[in-house]
């Protein structure tokens, strides 16, 4: 591994920093703590932070400059996320279209679709979900039933789509649907489709941390316009493979980062409580401590790898491995040490604690399934990084 951050990367890190200092009016965690704020307001706190982002340039910053980026290289993309995370602020609503669509379209879509849709998504004025997963369809997305059906120049789509995240607010949906139900991998194409239009309806799923951030959504004859294909008729796995590749690396800094912040909560609770001293509750700590220094490690790898110009292989599934399964851990160990008052809700009058811990307990569940399930991420590890036999 060589990393190493240069000058130029610290003198960067401080201009992110004080233009977060001046710009950020209240930390994320005020403003989940702000009883005024329901999930809809919160959705527009975030829009209106993508919004300054966007005019500020920190956003598809290492896209090219004709769409809207900064040719800025990877290493500055970490040290941006990593510097949004540390400052506590609120979380882009439009991750899955600048995430995975922008870059789709970047390396797959048409000039007109990247005029049309990447200053929108940019700025937050549409917001995109990602309609991959059904219910019959999640590790093994490939069993996908969704279709799509021609309608002159245009498309028809008619299935179902779930776990849908950011779906109750999104503008756009991109969707895998068949094309061809006989050809497993080639009978799959890629759509970009308005949600707001007869044909579509998007019902929130109620989550057990008791928000509705996904949805499913129903498909029944939906249009999808011809020139909203994205790449040719068959090749919609294929852009599906490389878009999910470009997740990985990008949260290299950020989970460290918000490990850090979390386990600086944990510390001071302790402390309150009086019971920081004790050799047991000192031994969970310094094995959270040194889990997260092992995870941080571990994403200088990528991003070393990303920064020489490589795309991280199959060794992205231990990353993925080790920030899930430890979140789980950090909020377990929280629940634990800290006692009863961790467990109110963050607006609770009785809530100790700064952070949520009770709701990232919940949350936690989550990130062992999503991105792939921690099953397939073994499975991935041993078939293609250990070259163990497969029975
Ligand atoms: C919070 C959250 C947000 C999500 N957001 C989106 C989104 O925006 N868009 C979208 O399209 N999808 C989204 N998903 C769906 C996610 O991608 C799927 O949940 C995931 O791929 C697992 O699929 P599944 O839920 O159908 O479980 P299944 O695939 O049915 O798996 C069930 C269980 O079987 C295990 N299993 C399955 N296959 C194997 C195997 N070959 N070997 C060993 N074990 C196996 C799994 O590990 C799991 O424990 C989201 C999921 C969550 C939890």
């Amino acid at each position: 591994m060589d990393l190493q951050f240069t000058p130029q990367h610290e003198k960067f890190r401080s201009e992110v920093r004080g233009w977060i200092d001046a710009n950020l009016e209240r930390r994320w965690t005020e403003e989940l703590r702000d009883p005024a704020n329901g999930e809809n307001e919160l959705v527009e706190v975030r829009r209106s932070w993508q919004a300054k982002l966007n005019e500020a340039g920190y956003l598809g910053m290492d896209w090219p400059e004709e769409w809207g980026g900064r040719g800025a290289t990877v290493v500055e993309k970490a040290i941006f996320l990593e510097e949004s995370l540390r400052a506590d602020s609120p979380p882009i609503p439009n991750f899955l279209g600048i995430g995975l669509l922008g870059p789709a379209l970047i390396h797959h879509g048409t000039e007109d679709q990247r005029r049309r849709f990447i200053p929108k998504m940019l700025s937050g004025e549409e917001i995109w979900c990602q309609g991959f997963s059904e219910p019959a369809a999640g590790s093994d997305l490939a069993s996908l039933r969704c279709r799509a059906e021609p309608d002159g120049e245009d498309w028809r789509i008619t299935g179902q789509k779930v776990w849908t995240t950011f779906g109750p607010w999104a503008d756009w949906i991109f969707v895998l649907a068949r094309t061809d139900m006989d050809d497993r991998h080639g009978g799959i194409s890629f759509f970009l489709v308005p949600l707001d239009q007869e044909g579509c309806d998007v019902r929130p799923l109620l989550q057990i941390s008791g928000e509705s951030e996904f949805g499913e959504v129903f498909f029944d004859g939906a249009l999808a316009k011809g020139e909203h294909l994205v790449g040719k008729i068959g090749e919609g796995w294929r852009i599906a493979m490389t878009v999910l590749s470009y997740e990985r690396g990008a949260s290299a800094l950020t989970d460290p980062a918000r490990n850090d912040v979390f386990l600086a909560d944990l510390v001071e609770g302790l402390r309150e409580n009086g019971t920081l001293h004790l050799p047991d509750v000192r031994e969970k700590l310094a094995r959270l401590f040194v889990q997260n220094e092992v995870i941080r490690a571990n994403g200088y790898r990528t991003l070393a790898t990303l920064a020489s110009g490589s795309a991280p292989g199959p060794e992205s599934s231990i990353e993925k491995l080790l920030w899930s399964e430890y979140a789980q851990k950090q909020s377990e160990t929280a629940l634990e040490l800290l006692g009863p008052r961790a467990h109110l809700r963050l607006r609770s009058p009785l809530a100790r604690t700064e952070m949520d811990w009770a709701r990232e307990f919940l949350w936690d569940r989550a990130g062992t399934i999503y991105s792939g399930s921690s099953e397939i991420q073994r499975n991935i590890i041993s078939k293609r990084v250990l070259n163990l036999p497969t029975s």
